[in-house]
């Protein structure tokens, strides 16, 4: 696990102190609160804090005094309802607050969904860690042949011992000089602000990452797609198992309609209703180009 003992000793202190509150409770997010689940090699993700529950967002839909809720049934109904409909305030009453610690080239990724807050641990003010991301051999794949945004087969024999060794070796050469750079053993020292620039994407950075349900079912639904880069999907795929214990009726809802629905066009609803009619019709017929049509097809495995 890529953290301290001291850090881990902290983790326990903050879960050894419950206190009593009038708030919503998810007993199911309770179970994650503070602890560090492992992604990458030296990646993490925590929970710190979160607002609200599944009856949270059936209160605000409500506008309700109470806690809104009529029967669980009646409730999920609801949020079956407000996901098909994309109804998306509600989903923004519920909060969540995490820790997360990540390569820099998966940040630069991450930094792009512009709807939550961040702060991010600097390194103007402190020495980054001697810690970089270097991949696992079943990851160190070839530029993929058919998807210019992706990778294909898995590297092997020498040529993958190559790679290994060259990330390796830069990852620590680099550390090496920005150590050699900061250093006040004989000289003034380098800023800290201008020696982390000769460092690689792949070293570790951290931040607090804030924000609410709907924008962060938004992330997931891009992240933890399977056309998302790995490094970053499996951050994604790791804030989703907390999600799903936290909002369980919102998360099903969530699975269903966005990670498992699709959204179809107007002329693809069109073939739908041709075909189900009987007629047979073809890409040419269809008004759809061949991209399109390659996709629309692919929804139920025809090529
Ligand atoms: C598989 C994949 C490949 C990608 N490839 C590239 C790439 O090659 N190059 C690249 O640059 N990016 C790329 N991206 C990033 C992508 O274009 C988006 O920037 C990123 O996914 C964040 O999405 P978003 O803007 O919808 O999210 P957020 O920034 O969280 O915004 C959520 C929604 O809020 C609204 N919103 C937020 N800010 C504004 C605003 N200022 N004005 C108007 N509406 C706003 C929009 O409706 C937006 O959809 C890629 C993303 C994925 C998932």
């Amino acid at each position: 696990m890529p953290l301290s003992p001291d850090q881990i000793a902290e983790i326990e202190a903050l879960r050894a102190t419950p206190r009593p509150t009038l708030r919503a409770v998810s007993e199911g997010m309770e179970a994650h609160l503070y602890l560090a689940h492992q992604v990458l090699d030296h990646g993490f993700v925590r929970v710190i804090d979160y607002m609200g529950d599944d009856a949270a967002i059936v209160q605000a839909a409500r506008v309700s005094y109470g806690r809104g809720t009529k029967a669980v049934q009646n409730d999920e109904g609801l949020i079956r309802y407000l996901m098909r409909h994309w109804h998306s305030t509600p989903f923004e009453m519920c909060e969540i607050k995490l820790h997360v610690k990540l390569p820099v080239f998966v940040a630069r990724q991450w930094i792009r969904h512009r709807t939550a807050n961040v702060n991010e641990y600097s390194a103007r003010y402190s020495i980054l860690d001697r810690e970089f991301y270097i991949p696992a051999p079943e990851q160190l794949a070839a530029q993929s042949t058919v998807n210019n945004q992706g990778r294909g087969a898995v590297l092997s024999g020498p040529e993958a011992a190559k790679v290994l060794e060259i990330l390796k070796r830069d990852a620590a050469q680099c550390y090496d000089d920005y150590e050699a750079m900061l250093s006040q053993d004989g000289q003034q020292g380098l800023a800290r602000e201008l020696a982390r620039m000769n460092l690689p994407a792949n070293i570790y950075t951290q931040w607090y990452w804030k924000t609410d349900l709907h924008n962060l079912f938004h992330f997931l639904r891009l992240r933890a797609d399977a056309h998302a880069q790995y490094e970053i999907r499996v951050y994604a795929e790791a804030i989703a198992a907390c999600v799903k214990d936290w909002v369980p009726a919102a998360y099903a809802a969530f699975e269903d309609y966005r990670m498992g629905g699709v959204t179809l066009s107007g002329k693809a609803v069109e073939v739908l209703k041709r075909r189900l009619a009987g007629e047979t019709v073809t890409q040419e017929a269809s008004g759809m180009n061949k991209g399109e049509w390659r996709e629309f097809t692919a929804l139920w495995g025809e090529s």
